[in-house]
């Protein structure tokens, strides 16, 4: 059996695969078991931060992984206690929570939420209030937590207590709020798997201040916006708010599974000894990677993040078949004349890879992707996206 058809006979069916076998890759050049190259603006969907095999990547997670790979939470490391402390100056958080995913991020994030309006305001402030179109994993609490039908129907009954709000309708918001006794707020800044649309700047406002008024928590799912995505540190940068909690892990380990909750100073002492944790949580060599994503997301490369967004951008939104360009930095959805999927193909047989995001074509692409490299990358899918070609 070659492989497609051992994934086919051996993996569970759930996921829609491109019919690539990729192999290896440099950078933003990856090669399929054909040695053909593609030029990679999907990153495994925002996780390859400085793209594939990076050198002084390497060197990190290698130099930790000839000392110790894992010891459980049982003992102090030292890479999680450097990357925590790195997160909270950063993020302007004051403790963090250490796990495997996005989805496990938000978990925690929802437990310390519930633990904190339970004590400071009675059990019954139980209820999550999350946006119609967000994604928030997969998780029986965090697909709860997710705004759309699609994904819930075969699994109820789901985890009690999550409300949806009408996303930029801060009415149907102050509503909700009215009608429900509320816990959290938690929102992407840019809802990602829902096409990638940024959230208004007054929404952004008017739930911050809601929250500040009746002491209800913001949750700022940054699972893809975060870690320089959007050319800021963290998306929620954007909007000059700050939140109670931050929920970051695709980007954070540069190919590594880790997840990250940031406590901001009203929660920070929510989580006791015995209430939350994970095996896996603050692994020394997830953290030594997240370490040296974190030293080399800087000021000069969020410069050049911008930079290259609005180079993209100018490109694709005056180009023939192109309906409209959204996001923000490195995370970019495009609409499309011709069906996305036709467009997807297209870029593939001509040697670039894209990602979809319902019904538009998603760019994620290293944040250090060369100049040249995404040049070449958008004229390919220019052409992709004119009509009749
Ligand atoms: C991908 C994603 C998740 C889920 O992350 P997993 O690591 O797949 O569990 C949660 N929230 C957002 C915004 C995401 O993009």
């Amino acid at each position: 059996m070659n492989v497609k058809q051992k994934d086919n006979e051996f993996i569970a069916a759930t996921y829609a695969r491109f019919p690539l076998v990729i192999s290896a890759g440099k950078g933003s050049v990856l090669t399929d078991e054909n040695g053909k190259e593609y030029i990679d603006l999907g990153t495994g969907i925002a996780v390859n931060t400085f793209g594939v095999a990076d050198n002084e990547w390497i060197t990190a997670v290698n130099e930790q992984l000839n000392k110790i790979q894992h010891t459980s939470n049982l003992y102090y490391t030292k890479p999680a206690a450097d990357l925590a402390e790195i997160l909270c100056h950063r993020a302007g958080m004051k403790k963090v929570f250490f796990s495997n995913s996005g989805a496990e991020a938000n978990e925690c994030a929802i437990k310390t939420a519930r633990k904190y309006a339970a004590e400071k305001k009675g059990t019954e402030y139980n209820t999550i209030i999350t946006l119609i179109n967000s994604f928030h994993g997969r998780t029986v609490t965090t697909l709860a937590a997710t705004g759309q039908e699609v994904f819930h129907k075969d699994f109820l009954p789901l985890t009690e207590g999550f409300v949806y709000a009408k996303a930029n309708d801060t009415e149907d918001l102050r509503q909700k709020v009215r009608d429900n006794k509320v816990a959290a707020i938690m929102f992407e800044p840019i809802q990602g798997e829902g096409g990638v649309i940024p959230l208004d700047k007054e929404f952004v406002a008017a739930i911050a201040e809601m929250a500040k008024e009746l002491d209800i928590l913001t949750i700022v799912d940054e699972v893809q916006t975060g870690n320089g995505r959007t050319g800021k540190l963290y998306g929620y940068m954007h909007y000059g708010i700050t939140p109670d909690i931050v929920t970051t892990a695709k980007g954070l380990g540069g190919g590594l599974p880790i997840g990250a909750t940031l406590l901001g100073e009203k929660v920070q002492n929510v989580l006791t000894t015995g209430s939350h944790g994970s095996t896996f949580g603050g692994n020394p060599v997830c953290c030594a990677g997240a370490i040296n994503m974190m030293s080399r997301i800087d000021d000069e490369l969020l410069s050049d993040v911008r930079k290259k967004s609005a180079y993209i951008i100018n490109e694709l939104s005056s180009a023939k078949g192109v309906k409209s360009v959204t996001g923000m930095g490195l995370m970019l959805g495009i609409e499309t004349e011709k069906d996305v999927n036709e467009v997807i193909e297209n870029c593939r047989k001509n040697g670039v890879l894209v990602i979809k995001a319902k019904n538009k074509v998603r760019l994620l692409p290293a944040l250090n992707i060369p100049w040249k490299e995404l040049q070449t990358a958008v004229e390919v899918l220019k052409k992709a996206c004119e009509i009749g070609e």
